[in-house]
C-alpha cells in the first residue's frame, strides 16, 4: 500500500503573519512548518500502510525557498520520503495552480491512495485536494472521519452535518480527512535523528513538465482583493438556571443539529 500524503509548509500560526502590501499574499520567508492539519493525515497513512503489512508512506509538498522544516517533521513521524516542488516562478500560485503542480508530483509517485486534509489552515479554501482528483482524472471522497481499505477499494465515514455517510470508492482515490481523525503520533527523538537522511526530492516546475504559464502569479485566476480583521467572539449567552435551564441547554443544542 503506497501513500502518498499532500503536506502543506506553512509560517508557524503562533506568531503573527505578515502580509506582502502589494498582493495581499502571505509572506513565506521564515521558517516554515508542518500544518496540523495535515498531520492527520501522516498519521493516517502509516496506519494504513501497517495495516496492509507494507508499503511506503511519501510526502508530496509545494512550498518556497527549499523549505523542508515541516517535511522533515513528518519523516520523523515515520514517512520515508518527500517530494518538495521548489522553484522562484511558482510565488502567485492559486489554489488550482498549486493542485497542477501537486498532480504532477504525484503522479511520479503512482500511489494506491492519496491523502490530504480538508482545508489548510492558513489558506483553507479547501480546493486543493478536489482539484488534484480531477487533474488525476480520481475519484475523491471528502471529510472522512474514518477510512479502511478492503483489497482495491478505500472504504470511508464521511462526517456531514447530521452523522456520517459511508462510501466505498475503487483505487487509487483521493481522500481528505478531517481534523482528530486519528491521533498523531510525536515524533520519537529516534524518528528526528532518522528523517535527517530521509531522502528529500527537490524538483522545480521544469522538472515536473508543468506548463510554466499556468503557473506563477501570471497563471493564477484567483487575486486577493481585500483582507479584514475577522470579528472579535462575542460573549455568549449565559443561562441561568432557574429550574428549566436544561430545555434552554437542548433548545441551543438542536439548533446546531447536534442532537
Ligand atoms: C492569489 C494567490 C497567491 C498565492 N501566492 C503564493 C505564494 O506566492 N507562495 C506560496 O507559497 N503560496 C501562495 N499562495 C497559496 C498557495 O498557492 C496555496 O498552497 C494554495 O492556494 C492552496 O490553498 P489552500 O491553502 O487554501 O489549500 P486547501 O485547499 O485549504 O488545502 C487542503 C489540503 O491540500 C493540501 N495542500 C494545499 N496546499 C498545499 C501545498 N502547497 N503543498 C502540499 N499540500 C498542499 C494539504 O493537505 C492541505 O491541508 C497563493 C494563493 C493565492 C490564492
Amino acid at each position: 500500500m503506497n501513500v502518498v500524503v499532500c503536506v502543506k509548509q506553512i509560517p508557524d500560526p503562533a506568531a503573527p503573519g505578515a502580509l506582502d502590501p502589494g498582493t495581499k499574499n502571505l509572506v513565506r520567508e521564515g521558517k516554515l512548518i508542518l500544518d496540523d492539519s495535515d498531520a492527520y493525515g501522516v498519521e493516517m497513512a502509516l496506519q494504513l500502510a501497517d495495516a496492509a503489512g507494507g508499503g511506503d508512506v511519501t510526502l508530496v509538498s509545494m512550498a518556497p525557498n527549499g523549505e523542508t522544516s515541516g517535511l522533515r517533521t513528518a519523516l520523523a513521524m515515520g514517512a520515508a520520503k518527500a517530494i518538495l516542488v521548489s522553484d522562484d516562478s511558482l510565488a502567485g500560485t492559486d489554489a488550482l495552480g498549486t493542485a497542477k503542480v501537486l498532480a504532477a508530483a504525484i503522479r511520479r509517485a503512482e500511489p494506491d491512495l492519496i491523502l490530504a486534509a480538508t482545508e489548510s489552515t492558513d489558506g483553507y479554501t479547501g480546493t486543493t485536494p478536489v482539484q488534484i482528483a480531477e487533474l488525476l482524472g480520481l475519484p475523491s471522497v471528502t471529510f472522512a472521519k474514518k477510512v479502511e481499505i478492503s483489497g482495491a477499494s478505500v472504504k470511508v465515514e464521511r462526517q456531514t452535518e447530521t452523522g456520517y455517510d459511508e462510501v466505498e470508492s475503487p483505487l487509487p482515490a483521493v481522500v481528505t480527512v478531517t481534523a482528530g481523525v486519528v491521533e498523531p503520533r510525536y515524533p520519537s527523538f529516534k524518528g528526528i535523528m532518522a528523517a535527517k537522511s530521509k531522502p528529500v526530492d527537490v524538483l522545480t516546475v521544469a522538472d515536473l513538465g508543468v506548463d510554466a504559464g499556468q503557473v506563477g502569479a501570471a497563471g493564477a485566476r484567483q487575486e486577493i482583493t481585500d483582507v479584514a480583521e475577522a470579528e472579535a467572539r462575542s460573549a455568549g449567552d449565559i443561562v441561568v438556571d432557574e429550574g428549566e435551564g436544561y430545555q434552554r441547554v437542548i433548545e441551543f443544542l438542536e439548533q446546531l443539529k447536534v442532537l
